[in-house]
C-alpha cells in the first residue's frame, strides 16, 4: 500500500501533484534542488489554451486541464492567479493566415470554441491596440483561453498541502534512487539525508531526464530555451493573451506586462561559464512592436529579461504516469505544464494511490520511447 511519496520538483507539476496526493490522504515530501516555482515555472508565458494542439488526446488533455483551472478557482477566494480573458491572434501575411485558418477550423471541428472577429469587435475588446496595426477582419478569438500566474499557484498548492500534512524541502537536490527488485526504495539527498518511500514522483522539469537516469531507465528530451521580457507597469488596458505578428503580450500583475516571441528564443547564448545572455538589439525590437501595438506602452522599460527551458520529450507529447519496468516511480513531465498540470498531475496522483487512470493516461506513457 502507498502510504509515502516522495515527489521531485516543487513547480508547477510537483506542486500540483503534492496538493491531490495530500488532499487523497498520502503522506507526501516535495523536495527540490532550488526554491519552489524557481525552475521554468517561474519564467514561462503560462498561457492556458489547447489552440493547435496535436493530436486530438493532447487536445483533449489540454481542454480538460483548461476546466481544472477553471473549477479550481471558483472553489479557492481570491484565486487571482487564474484569469480567462481569452486570447487573440491574426496573421500579416498570406502564409501566416492560411495557417490560422487551418488552425481555427481544426479547435472547431474539435467542438473547441473559436471566433473570426472583424476589428472593430477586436478593439472593443482591447481599446487600447493601435487600430493601424490591425486587419480589417480575420482575427481569431479564442474566448476560453487566458493565463495564470504560475508562481502564486505554486504557492496556493504548497502552503495547503503543507497545511493539509505535506513536508516541503528546499535547496536540497536528489542525487540517488536507490533501487531494488524492480521498486524504488528510497531517495537519497545532496545533504546525505535518505527518505524512505512507497512511491516517487518524477516532477524535475527540464531535468526529469536525469531523475529518470537515476532511476536506471532512459527519457529523452529536446528541451529548447525562451526568452521572456518584463516590462515596468504601464497605464495601458491590456486584459487578454494577444498573438500578433511581432509581438506576443499579455498582463503580469501590477501593471506589468509580458512580452515574447518566438524570434527573440534564438537570442539567447549560453557562455562557456554557463550564463546566459540575450541580444539587447532582440529584446528591443520586441518592446518596439508591443509600443506600436499599444502606444500607451510608450513609456515602459525593461525591468527583466528572462530566460526559462521548455521541459520538452522526446516526441513533444507529456510523459504523464507510471513506468512499467518500475511500477512505483511515476512522471509527470511536459511542455505546456502551465496548462495541464493541476489536471495532468491530479490523474497522475491518483494513479499512484491505485485507481485506475488508464483511460486518461494511455496515451502519454513512458514506454511509447
Ligand atoms: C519561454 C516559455 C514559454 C512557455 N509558455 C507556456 C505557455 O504559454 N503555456 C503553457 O502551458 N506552458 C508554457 N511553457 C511551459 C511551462 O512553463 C512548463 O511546462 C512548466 O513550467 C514546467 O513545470 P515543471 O513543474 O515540470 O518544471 P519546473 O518548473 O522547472 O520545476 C521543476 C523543479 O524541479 C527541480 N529539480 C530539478 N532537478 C532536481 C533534483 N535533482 N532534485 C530536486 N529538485 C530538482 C527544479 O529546481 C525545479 O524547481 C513555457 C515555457 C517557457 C520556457
Amino acid at each position: 500500500m502507498v502510504e509515502h511519496v516522495v515527489v521531485i520538483g516543487a513547480g508547477v507539476y510537483g506542486a500540483a501533484v503534492t496538493a491531490s496526493l495530500t488532499r487523497r490522504g498520502a503522506r507526501v515530501t516535495v523536495v527540490d534542488a532550488a526554491a519552489p516555482a524557481g525552475g521554468t515555472s517561474g519564467a514561462t508565458f503560462s498561457w492556458t489554451n489547447s489552440c493547435g494542439k496535436q493530436p486530438r488526446p493532447y487536445h483533449d488533455l489540454s481542454v480538460a486541464s483548461m476546466a481544472a483551472h477553471r473549477a479550481l478557482a471558483a472553489q479557492v477566494p481570491h484565486s487571482d492567479w487564474y484569469h480567462e480573458g481569452g486570447n487573440l491572434e491574426w496573421a500579416d501575411d498570406e502564409a501566416g493566415r492560411a495557417r490560422l485558418r487551418k488552425k481555427v477550423e481544426g479547435v472547431l471541428d474539435y467542438g473547441y470554441e473559436a471566433r473570426w472577429l472583424t476589428r472593430a469587435e477586436a478593439l472593443s475588446l482591447e481599446p487600447d491596440m493601435n487600430p493601424a496595426e490591425l486587419p480589417d477582419e480575420e482575427i481569431a478569438y479564442f474566448p476560453q483561453e487566458g493565463w495564470i500566474e504560475p508562481t502564486r499557484l505554486i504557492g496556493h498548492l504548497l502552503s495547503t498541502s503543507v497545511r493539509g500534512g505535506a513536508e516541503l524541502v528546499r535547496d536540497d537536490a536528489v542525487t540517488e534512487l536507490e533501487v531494488t527488485d524492480r521498486l524504488v526504495r528510497a531517495v537519497r539527498l545532496a545533504s546525505g539525508r535518505r527518505i524512505a518511500a512507497d512511491a516517487v514522483v518524477n516532477c524535475a522539469g527540464p531535468r526529469a531526464d536525469r531523475i529518470t537516469d537515476l532511476a536506471g531507465l532512459v527519457l529523452p528530451m529536446r528541451n529548447t530555451r525562451g526568452v521572456l521580457i518584463y516590462t515596468s507597469p504601464a497605464a495601458v488596458s491590456v486584459s487578454r493573451v494577444i498573438h500578433a505578428p511581432g509581438v506576443h503580450l499579455r498582463p503580469d500583475g501590477g501593471g506589468r506586462l509580458l512580452l515574447h516571441t518566438h524570434e527573440i528564443d534564438s537570442a539567447a547564448h549560453l557562455d562557456d561559464s554557463g550564463e546566459i545572455s540575450v541580444e539587447q538589439a532582440a529584446v528591443d525590437k520586441v518592446i518596439e512592436a508591443g509600443r506600436a501595438l499599444y502606444p500607451g506602452m510608450r513609456a515602459v522599460t525593461v525591468e527583466s529579461v528572462r530566460v526559462g527551458e521548455r521541459p520538452i520529450p522526446g516526441d513533444g507529447l507529456p510523459v504523464l504516469g507510471r513506468a512499467v519496468d518500475l511500477p512505483n516511480f511515476h512522471f509527470a513531465v511536459s511542455h505546456s505544464g502551465a496548462t495541464l498540470s493541476v489536471h495532468a498531475g491530479d490523474l497522475v496522483a491518483a494513479e499512484v494511490l491505485g485507481e485506475d487512470r488508464d483511460a486518461a493516461l494511455a496515451p502519454f506513457r513512458f514506454e511509447r520511447f
